[in-house]
Protein backbone atom coordinates (compact mmCIF):
# COMPACT_ATOMS: atom_id res chain seq x y z
CA UNK A 1 0.00 0.00 0.00
CA UNK A 2 1.23 3.52 -1.30
CA UNK A 3 1.86 5.40 2.04
CA UNK A 4 -0.09 9.09 1.86
CA UNK A 5 0.86 12.11 3.13
CA UNK A 6 -1.39 12.82 6.40
CA UNK A 7 -1.15 16.67 5.77
CA UNK A 8 -2.42 16.72 2.59
CA UNK A 9 -3.57 13.13 1.51
CA UNK A 10 -1.40 12.80 -1.76
CA UNK A 11 0.62 10.02 -2.10
CA UNK A 12 4.10 9.83 -0.74
CA UNK A 13 7.07 9.56 -3.48
CA UNK A 14 9.12 6.97 -0.91
CA UNK A 15 8.36 5.14 2.47
CA UNK A 16 8.66 7.29 5.26
CA UNK A 17 10.82 8.91 6.75
CA UNK A 18 9.96 10.94 3.63
CA UNK A 19 8.83 14.30 2.05
CA UNK A 20 5.53 15.12 0.22
CA UNK A 21 5.59 16.16 -3.14
CA UNK A 22 3.20 18.71 -3.01
CA UNK A 23 2.86 19.83 0.35
CA UNK A 24 6.05 20.14 1.71
CA UNK A 25 5.27 18.43 4.73
CA UNK A 26 7.78 15.81 6.21
CA UNK A 27 6.28 12.66 7.16
CA UNK A 28 8.20 9.87 9.89
CA UNK A 29 7.33 6.88 11.03
CA UNK A 30 7.53 6.47 14.90
CA UNK A 31 6.99 3.32 17.34
CA UNK A 32 3.90 4.34 19.36
CA UNK A 33 4.71 3.65 23.07
CA UNK A 34 2.54 1.17 25.30
CA UNK A 35 3.01 0.06 29.43
CA UNK A 36 2.21 -3.29 30.56
CA UNK A 37 2.50 -5.07 33.43
CA UNK A 38 3.48 -8.24 34.72
CA UNK A 39 1.72 -8.68 38.04
CA UNK A 40 3.43 -11.43 40.15
CA UNK A 41 1.57 -13.41 42.99
CA UNK A 42 4.61 -15.38 43.66
CA UNK A 43 5.93 -17.60 40.71
CA UNK A 44 3.19 -16.86 38.83
CA UNK A 45 1.98 -13.83 37.03
CA UNK A 46 -1.46 -12.35 36.11
CA UNK A 47 -2.71 -13.16 32.18
CA UNK A 48 -5.71 -11.84 30.54
CA UNK A 49 -7.69 -13.82 28.11
CA UNK A 50 -8.03 -11.52 25.36
CA UNK A 51 -11.33 -9.97 24.65
CA UNK A 52 -10.51 -7.78 21.53
CA UNK A 53 -9.11 -8.00 18.40
CA UNK A 54 -6.04 -7.84 17.75
CA UNK A 55 -5.24 -11.72 18.93
CA UNK A 56 -8.59 -11.83 20.33
CA UNK A 57 -8.73 -15.36 22.52
CA UNK A 58 -4.83 -15.24 23.05
CA UNK A 59 -3.24 -14.57 26.56
CA UNK A 60 -2.25 -11.01 27.41
CA UNK A 61 -1.19 -9.34 30.10
CA UNK A 62 -2.70 -5.70 31.52
CA UNK A 63 -1.56 -2.60 29.36
CA UNK A 64 -2.11 -0.92 26.81
CA UNK A 65 -1.25 2.54 24.41
CA UNK A 66 0.51 5.56 26.46
CA UNK A 67 -2.00 8.66 25.75
CA UNK A 68 -0.50 11.97 24.47
CA UNK A 69 1.99 13.17 27.05
CA UNK A 70 1.36 10.79 29.63
CA UNK A 71 4.54 8.86 31.40
CA UNK A 72 4.84 5.21 30.29
CA UNK A 73 4.79 4.69 34.34
CA UNK A 74 1.88 6.65 34.87
CA UNK A 75 -0.43 4.94 31.90
CA UNK A 76 0.99 1.62 33.59
CA UNK A 77 -1.02 2.78 36.85
CA UNK A 78 -3.91 3.54 35.01
CA UNK A 79 -4.53 0.70 32.89
CA UNK A 80 -4.33 -1.80 35.89
CA UNK A 81 -7.17 0.62 37.78
CA UNK A 82 -8.86 0.68 33.90
CA UNK A 83 -8.48 -3.26 32.86
CA UNK A 84 -8.24 -4.78 36.49
CA UNK A 85 -9.91 -1.90 39.11
CA UNK A 86 -7.08 -2.44 41.34
CA UNK A 87 -3.84 0.07 42.38
CA UNK A 88 -0.85 -1.52 41.61
CA UNK A 89 2.72 -0.55 42.56
CA UNK A 90 5.86 -0.63 40.09
CA UNK A 91 8.52 -3.15 41.39
CA UNK A 92 10.74 -2.92 38.82
CA UNK A 93 11.06 -1.91 35.24
CA UNK A 94 11.41 -4.58 33.05
CA UNK A 95 12.73 -3.36 29.62
CA UNK A 96 11.34 -2.04 26.58
CA UNK A 97 10.99 -3.53 23.25
CA UNK A 98 9.79 -2.71 19.56
CA UNK A 99 7.17 -4.81 18.48
CA UNK A 100 4.38 -4.84 15.76
CA UNK A 101 0.53 -3.82 16.29
CA UNK A 102 -1.84 -4.90 13.00
CA UNK A 103 -4.68 -3.10 13.57
CA UNK A 104 -7.28 -1.46 10.76
CA UNK A 105 -5.19 -2.94 7.84
CA UNK A 106 -1.86 -1.23 9.63
CA UNK A 107 1.33 -2.75 11.15
CA UNK A 108 2.15 0.05 13.60
CA UNK A 109 5.93 0.24 15.23
CA UNK A 110 5.37 -0.09 19.03
CA UNK A 111 7.66 0.39 21.83
CA UNK A 112 6.57 -1.75 24.52
CA UNK A 113 7.63 -1.17 28.16
CA UNK A 114 7.50 -3.49 31.15
CA UNK A 115 6.85 -3.52 34.73
CA UNK A 116 6.85 -6.05 37.42
CA UNK A 117 3.96 -4.59 39.57
CA UNK A 118 1.85 -5.82 42.67
CA UNK A 119 -1.27 -5.50 43.84
CA UNK A 120 -1.61 -3.18 47.05
CA UNK A 121 -5.38 -2.26 46.83
CA UNK A 122 -8.52 -3.56 45.50
CA UNK A 123 -10.02 -6.86 44.66
CA UNK A 124 -8.79 -8.03 41.07
CA UNK A 125 -12.14 -7.72 38.73
CA UNK A 126 -10.75 -7.97 35.02
CA UNK A 127 -12.99 -5.70 32.64
CA UNK A 128 -15.08 -7.69 30.73
CA UNK A 129 -14.94 -5.12 27.69
CA UNK A 130 -11.16 -6.07 28.23
CA UNK A 131 -10.93 -9.76 28.87
CA UNK A 132 -12.64 -13.05 28.84
CA UNK A 133 -11.48 -14.31 32.14
CA UNK A 134 -8.02 -14.22 33.54
CA UNK A 135 -5.53 -17.22 35.30
CA UNK A 136 -2.02 -17.17 37.15
CA UNK A 137 0.37 -18.97 34.84
CA UNK A 138 3.80 -20.30 36.10
CA UNK A 139 6.47 -16.97 34.91
CA UNK A 140 9.57 -19.66 34.69
CA UNK A 141 7.08 -21.56 31.90
CA UNK A 142 4.76 -18.97 30.26
CA UNK A 143 2.49 -20.02 27.04
CA UNK A 144 3.15 -18.40 24.19
CA UNK A 145 1.66 -14.68 25.00
CA UNK A 146 -0.48 -12.26 22.49
CA UNK A 147 2.45 -10.19 21.31
CA UNK A 148 5.91 -11.83 20.86
CA UNK A 149 7.67 -8.28 23.55
CA UNK A 150 5.38 -9.68 25.82
CA UNK A 151 7.24 -13.71 25.58
CA UNK A 152 10.29 -11.63 25.88
CA UNK A 153 9.46 -9.38 28.59
CA UNK A 154 8.67 -12.78 30.47
CA UNK A 155 12.06 -14.40 29.93
CA UNK A 156 13.76 -11.33 31.35
CA UNK A 157 11.76 -10.92 34.40
CA UNK A 158 12.45 -14.31 35.46
CA UNK A 159 15.91 -13.99 34.51
CA UNK A 160 15.95 -10.53 37.13
CA UNK A 161 14.01 -12.62 39.68
CA UNK A 162 16.36 -15.82 39.38
CA UNK A 163 19.25 -13.26 39.49
CA UNK A 164 17.58 -10.90 42.58
CA UNK A 165 16.57 -14.78 44.17
CA UNK A 166 20.20 -16.10 43.90
CA UNK A 167 21.91 -12.58 46.04
ZN1 LIG B 1 1.27 16.55 1.65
Amino acid sequence: MTPHCPRCGRPLPAVPPSVCGSCGYAVFVNPRPTSSIIVLDGDRYLALLRAREPNKGRWDLPGGFCEGWEHPADTAVREAREELHVEVRLDRFVGMFIGEYRYQEEVLPVLDCFWIASIVDGVLSPDPSEADGHEWLPLHDPPPMAFATQDVALREASTLLGAVRSE
